[in-house]
């Protein structure tokens, strides 16, 4: 049986009292929303915070809305709830689908949108009790010196490995962050660093409060000159070894604006799971601007994103077999994209 360690539960009301509480303990301070990562994590000895600033209770957290053009997600909302809302899944299937594919039903009843987006990165040599671990000789993410997946550098490798933000780069989706030097927001693309240390632009202190989608790339997106109104596709697609629980070994996300002719306008493709940020796949516009989403475009638009995802050893499976799979599954998203709806 792993105990968790000893620690202090705070339950603050408002974003200003949990900034605050986190200011105050700094360094031996974390957010926790849902915990379903971070408690685990504390059990292995991955964090041994002397406070824990508990994030539900708080009001402003809460609630999906649609407001100003954008779909308004509060942080604190549970996956579940996310994946079931009448809203997300009219306007953006591809993200109801990822938040209704995390872990389990009962995981996605307590786990949180801001807890996925600031999901620890995860690695074989990591993700493991403190015994596991002292008997490597623990390594550069926590307690060592060395990194066992790549043996060389001072940078960690450990895969991102949620679910959500894929789809929330594809949705061109921003977050408002909170923290001691105040509000900011910023994209979901630029929000993760390649570093698996640490691998958001998160400071210390800073809490996610809202993700916004714009809701303006859903329905009629004018083309200014043609004056044809675009339809917003995205789709999402999730390799696992047990398909009730498992976090993801790869994940694609897609996403295109669609004109009355099936042609596609500024197609999007990110895939996760391989190293510390999810990947953006770049090159796409060049095959598939102003073209329809043929069997032949597919092939080739799979195999560019093959050429860019070299998956490294920090998961259980075969690093081959993981890269192979990276054309099969963008295949699947982009064959899930070309039938459906919106
Ligand atoms: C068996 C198992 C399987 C899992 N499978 C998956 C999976 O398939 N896909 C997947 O994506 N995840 C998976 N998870 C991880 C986890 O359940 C989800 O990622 C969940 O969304 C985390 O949300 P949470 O609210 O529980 O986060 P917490 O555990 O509360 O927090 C996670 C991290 O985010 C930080 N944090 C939380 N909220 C905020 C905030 N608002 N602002 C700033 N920082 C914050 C915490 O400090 C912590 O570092 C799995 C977990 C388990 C135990
Ligand atoms: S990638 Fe390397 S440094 Fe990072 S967790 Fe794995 S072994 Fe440790």
């Amino acid at each position: 049986m792993l105990r968790l360690p000893p620690f202090k539960y705070h339950r603050p009301d408002t974003v200003q009292d949990a900034v605050g509480l986190l200011a105050e303990f700094g360094d031996a301070a974390i957010p926790v929303s849902g915990g379903t990562d971070l408690i685990p994590n504390m059990k292995h000895r991955l964090f041994t915070p002397a406070h824990l600033v508990a994030l539900k209770g708080v009001g402003e957290l809460k609630g999906i809305h649609a407001g100003d053009g954008e779909l308004v997600i509060g942080a604190a909302e549970t996956l579940t709830d996310i994946s079931l809302h009448p809203s997300v899944r009219l306007h953006f299937t591809a993200l109801a689908d990822a938040a209704g594919h995390v872990a389990g039903p009962q995981l996605r009843n307590s786990g949180t949108l801001g807890g996925n987006v600031c999901l620890d990165t995860r690695c074989t040599y990591y993700n493991q009790t403190h015994f596991w671990r002292q008997a490597l000789g623990f390594c550069l993410k926590k307690d060592g010196d060395v990194c066992h997946v790549t043996k060389v550098g001072k940078k960690c490798v450990a895969a991102h490995s949620a679910d959500t933000p894929p789809v929330l780069m594809t949705l061109r989706a921003q977050m408002d962050i909170s923290g001691p030097g105040g509000d900011r927001t910023v994209p979901v693309m630029d929000f993760f660093v390649g570093d698996g240390i640490w691998n958001t632009r998160r400071e210390p202190g800073e809490i996610v409060t809202r993700i916004r989608v714009p809701l303006a790339q859903s329905g009629a997106n004018g083309d200014s000159e043609s004056g044809m109104g675009y339809e917003l596709r995205t789709a999402y697609v999730k390799l696992r070894q047990r398909q009730s629980i498992d976090f993801p070994l790869l994940t694609v996300a897609v996403a295109a604006d669609v004109d009355s002719e099936n042609r596609l306008h500024s197609l999007r493709g990110v895939v996760t799971g391989l190293g510390a940020r999810p990947k953006e796949l770049t090159g796409w516009d060049e095959l598939g601007e102003g073209e329809v989403l043929t069997d032949e475009l597919i092939d080739g638009l799979a195999e560019r994103a093959f050429k860019q995802c070299r998956p490294l050893e920090n998961m259980i499976v075969e690093t081959e077999w993981r890269r192979a799979m990276v054309p099969v599954h963008v295949t699947r998203a982009l064959r899930k994209l070309r039938r459906c709806d919106g």
